[in-house]
């Protein structure tokens, strides 16, 4: 799973996705988009129009699922209840993958029960440009034992390791740039797929602070 803000979905995000896809050789890439996440300011756009971005920028793309799963359930959306989750739909012996930009894996320490999710699924920290920064002492602590340096170690136990992975494609797009660039009156285009910049400008979406 790749969860997020997607406050826009953009090229970043979806091509990531297809690339963890391949270098894992996953089934599927869940998408899933937080209903309310606990550690950031709340989202410019609601829930469900994220949702409709995040399936327009999918389109018909093999292997990527847009996941509604977190806008069903209240309160904050806690990312150890959504792997809870698919480690049922999938059973215990899958191989179910936590995947999180490197920035958001800085804050790890800081999640709800971070531990449960190194029970539930493997973490793969995606290298993402101008996010590098040493790791605190809480989170090395909470990562000790469990690294790994290729995918193949991956296989070998459904949940519990931790990969850094440099995918081959790195974008340094953000989705705080493109709200900046749509309340300034600026263009979008390119940084993330036409269907999803049409609903954005039929929708007058973040084109105001
Ligand atoms: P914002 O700028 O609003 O913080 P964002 O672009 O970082 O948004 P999120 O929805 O917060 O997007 O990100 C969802 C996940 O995708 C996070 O784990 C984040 O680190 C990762 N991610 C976001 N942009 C990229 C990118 N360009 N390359 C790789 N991973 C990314």
């Amino acid at each position: 799973m790749l969860g997020g803000t997607f406050d826009p979905v953009h090229l970043g995000h979806l091509r990531s996705a297809v690339e963890l896809r391949e270098v894992l050789g996953l089934d599927r890439v869940h998408m899933v988009p937080a209903s309310i996440p606990p550690l950031r300011d709340a989202p410019q756009v609601a829930p469900q129009e994220r949702l409709t971005l995040l399936e327009l920028g999918i389109g018909d793309t093999p292997g990527l699922v847009a996941d509604g799963r977190e806008l069903e359930r209240d309160g904050p959306s806690f990312t150890a209840d959504t792997l809870a989750g698919l480690r049922e739909e999938y059973g215990s012996q899958a191989r179910l993958v936590m995947a999180l930009g490197h920035d958001a894996f800085l804050r790890l320490a800081d999640w709800h029960t971070p531990q449960r999710l190194f029970s539930l699924a493997h973490l793969v920290v995606i290298d993402r440009p101008d996010h590098d920064c040493p790791l605190s002492p809480a989170l090395s602590e909470l990562i000790a034992g469990r690294e790994v340096d290729s995918p193949e170690a991956l296989m070998q136990r459904p949940a519990g390791r931790l990969l850094r992975l440099a995918l081959p494609t790195r974008l340094a797009l953000s989705a705080t740039a493109i709200r900046e660039r749509l309340a300034a009156g600026r263009s979008i285009r390119y940084l993330l797929p036409e269907a999803v910049e049409r609903r954005i400008m039929a929708k007058s979406l973040y084109q105001q602070i």
